[in-house]
């Protein structure tokens, strides 16, 4: 070992490079130093050997062309640990039973095989991690937008599976982490809906039972409950939407009646205990005893906190009789009108009950509702029995119904709803039948109509609806529908034939819309 100082071998060092006319590299530089400072020459990095291995070795494909430049890259930096992960990483892209793992002289079938699969199989790859990546992209919507972190991770999914530079083995360690999150966001997403559909029904569950009086709103609520019962479907949810709408309308319509009866009988009696108690201030007895009544009528909230208050009223009166005869008489053909209200409230509250229970039309478009279509279907399947004549349904749906609402508002909605179920009727023979099947779906029933004739009606109907625009303000608005029409087979039930003609209707919506086809 020199006894010299670092600093004077160093300047020694580079004395001699410059002396015997070496390159400055990092390797001539160490040589001679350890030649100086009397270290032990290190085993010198076979770096040219290795660089003619890289040059024999094929990159034909992407992987191989990666792990290449990788192993060009560990070499030019002499890191033998980098030298070692890119050879190995190199190996597993080598196709089994390829030339390029063998040595030569093969037969030739094996050489054939092996340019085929090295050719044919990173196309196919490509081809099979960009469909893995549309089918990412098909079921996100499925998974909601709600967690960050799985958005990121999706996005780099992606990207790595478009990335003809990544390798297989990369995409397929990143799809097997991406599938294990996916299935947690999956259950989660089951999860959700279920929690919901459970909220849902609670509120339905306590909706009728906070207004127990109500007995039609219990009615409707069995009937939503049972609408958004498992297995949904949009149609179904779609029509738990239009009768909530109906429920929230004819109870607002309720109240209101309500309200505004008990407020008459409020005025009524307060202005005539008013004039009693001015009749009476000199007896003085019976004024505080009003007074306290008036008190209490002011604060009522319902018919059932009146009721007493007034039987008390009366009562006081009937002890002034002496004193007011006429009085005690008015009072008394206030409490017979007071009932009189109270049974007109009874009255409309079961007329409410009928309505609900009972009602065969829809409210909106004054077409048959669903109850009302099933009891037709029911009739026409009968004379189609009888008289063996053909039966045909169709089932139509209005053209992008969602945005005529959301660019004109809901009640321009309701609108268009009312014109094309004014047109149809007027187009309709007497005989046909048209009833509302969901949201913006309509149903019409054409007795002793073969399949044609049926898709020939509906045709016309579109005609018509070029000919009478809907008129929003001044705006002429065309209203379009597709359609898909059925004719009733032996032993079909009318749901069935109905169920034909919806899936007729939704192959028109998926050829364009605004067509009819038949089933
Ligand atoms: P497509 O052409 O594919 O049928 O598109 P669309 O927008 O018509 O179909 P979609 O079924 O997605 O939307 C129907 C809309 O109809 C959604 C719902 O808000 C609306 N709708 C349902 N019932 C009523 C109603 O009584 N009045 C109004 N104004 N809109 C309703
Ligand atoms: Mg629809
Ligand atoms: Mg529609």
């Amino acid at each position: 070992m020199s006894d010299k100082k670092p600093f004077e071998i160093a300047r020694e060092t580079l004395k001699q490079l410059t002396a015997r006319k070496l390159a400055p590299t990092p390797l001539n530089y160490q040589s001679i130093y350890n030649e100086i400072a009397g270290i032990p020459q290190v085993p010198h990095f076979p770096m040219d050997n290795l660089r003619e291995i890289v040059r024999a070795l094929p990159a034909k494909t992407p992987g191989q062309q990666k792990q290449r430049g990788l192993l060009e890259y560990a070499i030019d930096r002499m890191n033998w640990e980098g030298v070692k992960a890119a050879l190995v990483s190199y190996g597993s892209f080598v196709p089994v039973g390829s030339a390029d793992a063998q040595p030569s002289g093969n037969a030739p079938l094996t050489s054939t095989v092996a340019s085929e699969t090295t050719m044919v199989v990173p196309a196919l790859t490509a081809e099979f991690m960009a469909q893995i990546a549309r089918l990412i992209e098909y079921v996100l919507p499925a998974l909601g937008t709600d967690d960050e972190r799985f958005k990121e991770q999706t996005t780099t999914m992606l990207k790595a599976l478009r990335d003809p530079t990544v390798d297989v083995a990369t995409q397929k360690l990143m799809l097997a982490n991406y599938s294990h999150r996916l299935s947690f966001v999956a259950e989660d997403q089951a999860e959700i809906h279920n929690s919901l559909l459970k909220l849902l029904h609670l509120v339905f569950e306590n909706i009728a039972d906070l207004s127990p009086e109500e007995q039609w709103l219990k009615g409707q609520m069995e009937a939503l409950m049972t609408a958004s019962a498992p297995p949904l479907s949009l149609r179904r949810l779609d029509d738990v939407e239009w009768r909530l709408k109906d429920v929230i309308f004819k109870q607002k319509e309720a109240k209101e009646r309500t309200v505004a009866a008990q407020n008459e009988m409020r005025d009524m009696l307060a202005s005539f205990i008013e004039r009693l108690s001015d009749m009476t201030q000199s007896t003085g007895i019976y004024h505080d005893k009003l007074e306290e009544s008036a008190r209490l009528i002011e604060q009522a909230k319902s018919m059932a906190e009146i009721a007493p208050v007034l039987k008390d009223v009366v009562g006081t009166t009937s002890r002034m009789a002496s004193e007011s005869l006429a009085t005690r008489d008015e009072l008394s053909a206030m409490r017979e009108q007071a009932t009189r209200t109270e049974a007109e409230l009874v009255k409309l509250h079961k007329e409410l009950d009928r309505v609900s229970s009972e009602a065969r039309h829809d409210s909106l478009t004054g077409t048959l509702n669903r109850k009302g279509l099933d009891e037709a279907l029911e009739r026409e399947l009968s004379t189609v029995r009888r008289k063996e004549t053909p039966l045909s349904m169709a089932l139509l749906d209005i053209d992008n119904f969602k945005k005529l609402n959301d660019s004109l508002g809901h009640s321009m909605g309701d609108n268009a709803l009312n014109h094309l179920a004014t047109v149809a009727r007027d187009c309709m023979r007497p005989q046909d039948t048209l009833a509302r099947f969901g949201g913006e779906e309509f149903v019409v029933l054409l007795p002793d109509t073969p399949l044609d004739k049926g898709i020939e009606a509906m045709t016309r109907l579109q005609r018509e609806l070029t000919k009478r625009f809907f008129l929003a303000g001044a705006e002429k608005i065309l209203i379009t529908f597709s359609a898909g029409v059925a004719q009733l087979n032996d032993g079909e039930t009318g749901m069935e034939a109905i169920r034909r003609a919806d899936q007729a209707m939704y192959l028109a919506k998926r050829a364009g819309k605004n067509r009819v086809l038949g089933a």
